[in-house]
């Protein structure tokens, strides 16, 4: 396995790094502060190509590789996660289901805007009743005059919201006869269509930049060609791209620990008790390698999941492997680091404390790690 960057893939490290330090650092504090999801920003990125990371030029986008992307958010989040967020949930899970399943009409339509950077995408699984249990969702869509009458609610979703959002890929059951296995599809709900509607942006205990609502389908009509792909395969549609956002997270994962690694560091250098910097006790010595060494395990982990995907291999296990072990390293890093820092570190005026709170959705969005265990075990043949 060879993971070294490609000039593009370096090029693209090089242009986060600057893009992160110089306006995500600076800006996207303020956005957390106030719960706020800095469009502004994303924006920016998009119009850097950014956003369109995994989709092919012919459909507006940079057609980075999945080394690439993990390498471009190892420097996104270490600024914020909860831009970081936002770009990834609109890079994999907003727009994959276009590009992997719609047909050339749908990708101009839809995709494009999304992969130049113009608007927001957004993936409707998760509904009040069916979180883990993706096969257990409520929401219908019937067949009616040429299209679709959806009914239904989602919950938890990421971009939908924002002035940039333009709307949403959701998953809704629809018509099996009696005794056969249900059958859902995938559809595209665009903003403003009549009887969409959404709930106020949720607080979370951390991403309090990232635009997480519910939304609401009362009698929803969509035409025929906002169906996306098989209509009976929309299930199967959503789980494949849940795979790349398992990658995606881990990625995410990393960014937070080497940032939460960097911040201890630099302050256990400065502290001083006893008469001495704390970076000299060997307790704290040992934390800080700790951390370095099961980073560098889940940095492995990750990007053999991507190299994996890039070279057409199966990459279902791997992913869940690396997102298993870069969520739980991330919220042990985040935790030590805090105690590294002390009291300042438990207070929001430090920037660890921010990192802290954003690390626990790491272990619960796209796939539980309970999940990510079952995934495992059943590649294990249990
Ligand atoms: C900030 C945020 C953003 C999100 N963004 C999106 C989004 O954009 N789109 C979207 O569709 N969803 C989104 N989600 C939803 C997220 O994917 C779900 O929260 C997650 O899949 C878990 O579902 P749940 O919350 O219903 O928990 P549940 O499924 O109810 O799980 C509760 C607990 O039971 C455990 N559990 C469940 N089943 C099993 C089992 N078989 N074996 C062992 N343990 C089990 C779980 O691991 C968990 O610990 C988001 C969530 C958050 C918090």
């Amino acid at each position: 396995m060879d993971l070294s960057l490609t000039e593009a893939e370096r090029d693209l490290v090089d242009l986060c790094r600057e893009f992160a330090r110089k306006e995500i650092a600076v800006r996207a504090p303020a956005a957390w502060e106030e719960a706020r999801c800095p469009t502004d920003l994303l924006r920016e990125m998009g119009a850097l190509g950014l956003l369109g990371m995994l989709v092919p030029e012919e459909w507006g986008g940079i057609g980075m590789s999945t080394v690439g992307f993990v390498a471009a958010m190892e420097q996104l989040g270490l600024a914020d996660q909860s831009v970081a967020a936002a770009w990834q949930a609109h890079v994999t899970i907003g727009s994959l289901p276009l590009l992997l399943f719609g047909d050339d009409a749908q990708r101009e339509r839809w995709l494009r805007p999304l992969a130049e950077g113009r608007a927001l995408g957004a993936f409707g699984l998760t509904e009040p009743d069916a979180g883990s249990d993706a096969r257990g969702i409520s929401t219908q869509a019937e067949s009616r005059d040429d299209g679709w009458l959806i009914n239904g609610r989602k919950t938890f979703i990421s971009n939908a919201g924002t002035d940039m959002s333009f709307g949403v890929t959701l998953l809704a059951r629809t018509a099996s006869a009696e005794g056969e296995a249900p059958k859902f599809a995938s559809f595209v709900v665009e903003k403003d269509t009549p009887g969409f509607t959404m709930g106020p942006k949720m607080r979370g205990i951390g991403w309090r930049g990232l635009d997480t609502r519910e939304l609401f389908f009362d009698d929803v009509w969509v035409p025929d060609d906002h169906l996306i792909g098989d209509p009976a395969m929309g299930l199967n549609q959503f789980l494949r791209t849940l795979e790349v956002g398992r990658i995606s997270i881990a990625a995410l994962s990393l960014s937070l620990t080497q940032a939460v690694l960097d911040l201890a560091t630099e302050y256990a250098r400065e502290r001083k008790q006893f008469g001495q910097p704390i970076s000299q006790f060997q307790a704290i010595q040992f934390k800080l390698a700790d951390i370095a060494t099961e980073l560098e395990a889940a940095r492995w982990l990750t990007y053999r999941a991507a190299y994996l995907r890039d070279t057409g291999q199966p990459y279902l296990k791997e992913a869940a492997m690396a997102k298993l072990k870069a969520s739980r390293v991330a919220n042990w890093a985040a935790s030590e680091a805090v105690q590294i820092h002390g009291g300042i570190g438990y207070m929001l005026e430090s920037p660890v404390s921010r990192f802290y709170c954003d690390a626990k959705v790491l272990e619960i969005g796209e796939g539980t790690n309970e999940i990510q265990h079952l995934v495992i075990a059943r590649a294990l043949g249990c």
